[in-house]
C-alpha cells in the first residue's frame, strides 16, 4: 500500500497563484477634495488617467463643489435643489407626462 501523504500537507498558505495585484483588474484611483459652498468635503476618487472634472456635485447638498475650500463655485439659480418633479420632467417630456396620466386616470376609472 503506497500511500500519499504528502499532497495536502505539502501546500503551504500563500502558495497559491500570486500576482492578483498585477492583473491591472484594480485600477490605481486618486482621491480628488471638492468642498461645496456649504462646506461639505467631497472626495471622489477618479481612475488614473481620468480627466478629473473642474466642478463636481456636492453628494449631500448638490452644489457644485470646486477644488479650493476658499473659492467655492457660485449655486447656479436660486433653487440648487431639484425637486423630483423636476427630475421626471427631466427624463419625459411634458406629453409624455399627460399620455401616462391620462392612462393612469382610465385606470382609476376602470375604462383602460
Ligand atoms: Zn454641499
Amino acid at each position: 500500500m503506497a500511500q500519499r501523504h504528502g499532497g495536502l500537507r505539502g501546500a503551504r498558505i500563500g502558495s497559491g497563484p500570486m500576482g492578483e495585484s498585477e492583473r491591472g483588474d484594480l485600477a490605481p484611483r486618486v482621491a480628488v477634495s471638492f468642498w461645496c459652498g456649504n462646506g461639505h468635503h467631497s472626495r471622489p476618487r477618479f481612475a488614473v488617467g481620468v480627466e478629473v472634472p473642474e466642478l463636481w456635485d456636492c453628494r449631500r447638498c448638490g452644489l457644485p463643489a470646486g477644488a479650493d475650500p476658499d473659492n467655492t463655485p457660485e449655486a447656479p439659480g436660486s433653487t440648487p435643489f431639484k425637486t423630483h418633479f423636476a427630475y421626471v420632467l427631466q427624463r419625459r417630456t411634458r406629453q409624455d407626462g399627460e399620455i401616462l396620466l391620462n392612462e393612469a386616470l382610465a385606470k382609476l376609472r376602470g375604462t383602460f
